[in-house]
């Protein structure tokens, strides 16, 4: 039985690299009839925010992730489902002392200022910096006894795992193969429970993952160097380790540098998105292909399809590329398959954007929605850039400039175009405003001018729409209507 876990520190909003955690730990569990598990790793807590813990699991659903069990849907065998939670109920602390009784653990008393000068020390000397172990060459009752003079000194201790001297590490990573790691890379006895009492993740995620049962740590590449240190306390505590998968660092396509939460031209979190308009389906397909690939060639698939062709020996080795613009076309591809689903959501924009009231909303949706599709779905990455594409026909015409009248309505070929325009426009009945028919007279006075392309094309614009550029032009004037159309003219041609 698969039990795998997505264990979010609440210290923000859901970035794009721990929804890609939770994402494939959700596939995984799914695929292989698992249990995928929520646990809230917040022992940090200088680091834990307000609300980072609603805002991931808000994020998480709205990504279509759930859950079988977590805070909101505890399992008795297994809560409670938050760390501080877990650690006033003491269950750190049996293992701490367990460590403690048997020698693989020691209380440390050093201050802080004694531990910068070790570290000075040892970059003056270039070397690697690593803990300095205390009592080396003490007897047990010279350890208590320089132990009690630091307590009766009022010094706070916290609990360092002694780690093994020359030891390899290893296992068989699902992603990267066989991993080996030797405890001298460690940096020396590392803390595991800190002066105020709660335990370092390091050793917390291993005593939640053995008791929670937990077979798959899937996780990114960052915790590589972690996980030796996770590996010595399962071994300190006699447990098995579960399987580890390290997923490919995700960097940015443009720099190839690591993708940086610090990084603030780059938006890395699911609720920018989500503020944009991209479509949580997008999201997830285009999470979903970082550092992993499908059989073949297509790249646009559905949660379902992920489910079934998920296959952990699929991970990439090689870096994963955040590409904006590979998401854009993703979204786009995905808006263009859920049109009926997208349109309200665009005309949502259109009425924040100030261009049309809440109440031409509600009276011209069916409208509305034929602008929406010739103006083009197909151009924009997200919902929220149609109200930018749509300068008209939402709202008036906000004039020509005098550099295109200058340009295309002031010259002879412009005023041969726009009056032979008016006088056919004119002539075609309201039954006849079609965008096939308008096409056809723009047609015949290419031929009759002799004037083509732009030279012809954009008066025509201009007095319709006051643009030169835009959407469909026969199309969207079929859309908006006879009337409109020939008011327009006559109001830019006097
Ligand atoms: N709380 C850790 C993090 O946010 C989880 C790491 C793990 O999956 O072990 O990175």
């Amino acid at each position: 039985k698969i039990r795998v876990r997505y264990a979010p520190s609440p210290t923000g909003h859901l970035h794009i690299g721990n929804a890609r955690t939770a994402i494939f730990n959700w596939l995984f569990a799914r695929h292989y009839q698992g249990q995928f598990v929520i646990r809230i790793e917040d022992t940090d807590l200088a680091r834990n925010v307000a609300g980072g813990e609603k805002s991931q699991l808000d994020n998480l659903k709205w990504l279509g992730v759930d859950w079988d069990e977590g805070p909101d849907k505890p399992n008795p065998e297994y809560a409670p489902y938050r760390q501080t939670e877990r650690a006033k109920l003491g269950i750190y602390d049996r293992y701490i002392q367990e460590l403690l009784d048997q020698g693989k653990a020691y209380k440390s008393y050093k201050t802080e200022e004694t531990l910068k000068a070790e570290r000075e020390a040892q970059a003056a000397a270039h070397q690697a910096p690593h803990y300095v172990y205390e009592y080396a060459g003490m007897d047990a009752d010279q350890i208590k006894a320089a132990q009690v003079k630091d307590e009766a000194a009022g010094l706070k201790a916290v609990v360092r795992f002694r780690v093994p001297e020359d030891h390899d590490y290893q296992w068989q990573d699902i992603v990267k193969g066989k991993v080996k790691i030797n405890s001298k890379e460690i940096g020396g006895d590392w803390v595991i429970q800190k002066a105020d009492g709660m335990p370092t993740y390091n050793f917390a995620v291993v005593i939640d993952d053995h008791l929670m049962e937990i077979t798959h740590v899937l996780r990114g590449d960052d915790h590589v160097s972690n996980t030796p240190k996770q590996l010595m306390v399962y071994d300190a505590l006699g447990w098995q380790a579960p399987k580890f998968g390290h997923m490919a660092l995700i960097i940015k396509a443009e720099t190839g540098k690591k993708l940086s939460k610090r990084d603030e031209d780059t938006l890395q979190f699911i609720e920018q998105y989500r503020e944009l308009g991209y479509l949580p389906e997008a999201m997830f397909n285009f999470i979903g292909l970082l550092g992993w690939s499908p059989v073949g060639e297509n790249e646009i698939f559905t949660r379902e399809q992920f489910k079934d062709m998920f296959d952990e020996t699929r991970f990439t080795k090689a870096n994963a590329k955040f590409d904006a613009k590979k998401l854009a076309w993703v979204n786009n591809q995905w808006m263009r398959a859920e049109k009926d689903r997208v349109m309200p959501q665009l005309i949502a924009e259109l009425v924040k954007a100030g261009l049309i009231s809440q109440q031409e909303a509600d009276q011209q949706a069916d409208h509305l929605a034929k602008i929406i599709e010739i103006a083009g779905v197909d151009g924009i990455k997200a919902t929220s850039e149609i109200a930018p594409l749509a300068t008209y026909p939402f709202f008036k015409l906000h004039g020509i400039s005098d550099e295109d009248k200058a340009a295309w309505l002031d010259t002879e070929a412009g005023k041969q175009v726009t009056s032979a325009f008016a006088k056919a426009a004119a002539a075609l009945t309201t039954g006849d405003f079609t965008a096939e028919n308008l096409m056809k007279l723009i047609r015949q006075l290419q031929t009759d001018l002799a004037i083509k392309g732009r030279p012809l094309w954009n008066p025509i614009r201009l007095i319709t729409t006051h643009e030169v550029q835009g959407p469909n032009l026969p199309e969207i004037l079929a859309v908006m209507g006879r009337d409109w159309t020939l008011k327009n003219i006559q109001e830019t041609l006097v």
